[in-house]
């Protein structure tokens, strides 16, 4: 962090007394890290805190110290207040869910991310899109203060650097999350342990919506393009987070995709690049965003439909590279 930045954030931090940390819907495992890393450093300030989030936790984070200090957006009060807001890992206001609204008025807003397309929309914006993740910034922004980095917290860092990292597998696997993790492995942070609360703990119906999913595996562009479908399942316990990264595996492939019905006519998309075929454009195209090599959007319309437009701007990303 250059020493600007680390002055403004410390100076926000210390000068304000209620906080309200957030971070974007359908929260993966960098966003509630980040979100606790930061909740763990304002309660060794001794500052109040809150952290809402505006959707499900799923139930896999459970072992995180302090995560069930998340809250539903419904449980803030009309009258609440809180004079600083710090978004963790969300690249615009949209992506907080109902909780942009908090961002106006008088708050300070201190944003932390890693996405290169984040829009800067905190008066002190922390972004490095070089960084893993938002958890390691988040630590870094932890380790401006004397803070004791207990097992709980080394666990929590740990895991939101694993989480973005594909297990240590994608491009963003710089030296310097993998030197975090071994620091965070010493002070605690168990990597078996980690994986098996995060990676062994999967429901039967998890793996039977695999299954499915998996089977509706179609090739374009030559084998290209990889990609599968599921329809809307209900189930709580259906947790599809990882599925795209199942098509990583496939020889020839440059880019992933997983489409997920959320509604009737509207399809959640996940999209992986394993070239320089750049899925955070396509993305921006149908209104998402994220990274480089890992991307998404929410779509209307048929699947048929949203498919072929899917194809046809990627077809135009394939001829540009
Ligand atoms: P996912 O495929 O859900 O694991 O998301 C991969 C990356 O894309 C993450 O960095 C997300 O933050 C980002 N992303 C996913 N969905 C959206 C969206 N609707 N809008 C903006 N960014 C998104
Ligand atoms: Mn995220
Ligand atoms: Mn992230």
């Amino acid at each position: 962090m250059d020493t600007r930045t680390a002055a403004a954030i410390k100076r926000c931090i210390e000068e304000h007394s209620t906080f309200l940390i957030t971070s974007h819907i359908n929260p993966d495992g960098d966003a509630i890290s980040s979100a606790l890393i930061l909740l763990h450093l304002l309660l060794h300030l001794g500052k109040s805190c809150r952290v809402v989030i505006d959707d499900l936790i799923p139930k896999k984070f459970d072992y995180l110290d302090g995560v069930e200090e998340i809250k539903a957006f419904e449980s803030l009060r009309e009258d609440e207040d809180f004079d600083c807001v710090i978004s963790v890992d969300a690249s615009s206001p949209d992506r907080l869910g109902r909780v942009r609204s908090c961002l106006q008025g008088e708050r300070a807003v201190i944003n932390i991310d890693h996405h290169a397309s984040n829009s800067l929309y905190g008066g002190c914006n922390y972004i490095d899109a070089g960084a893993s993740s938002t958890a390691e910034l988040a630590y870094a922004v932890l380790s401006l203060w004397p803070v004791p980095v207990t097992p709980e917290i080394a666990t929590i860092v740990y895991s939101g650097v694993i989480c973005d990292t594909g297990r240590f597998l994608f491009p963003n696997t710089t030296a310097e999350a993998l030197d975090l993790c071994s620091r965070m492995v010493e002070k605690g942070a168990a990597p078996s342990e980690i994986a098996g609360y995060l990676y062994h703990r999967n429901s039967r119906n998890t793996i039977h919506a695999l299954a499915a999913a998996l089977s509706t595996l179609e090739f374009f562009f030559d084998g290209s393009v990889a990609c599968i479908h599921l329809h809307n399942m209900m189930d709580d316990d259906i947790d599809t987070e990882g599925f795209v990264d199942h098509l990583l595996s496939i020889e020839g492939t440059e880019v992933q995709i997983f489409m997920i019905e959320r509604d009737a006519n509207e399809y959640r998309i996940s999209m992986r690049s394993k070239s320089n075929i750049d899925v955070n454009e396509v993305a921006r195209h149908f209104g998402g965003g994220g990274h480089m090599r890992a991307a998404g959007c929410v779509v209307k319309g048929s699947r048929d439909t949203i498919k072929e437009r899917l194809l046809q701007v990627l077809g135009e990303q394939i001829c540009t590279v």
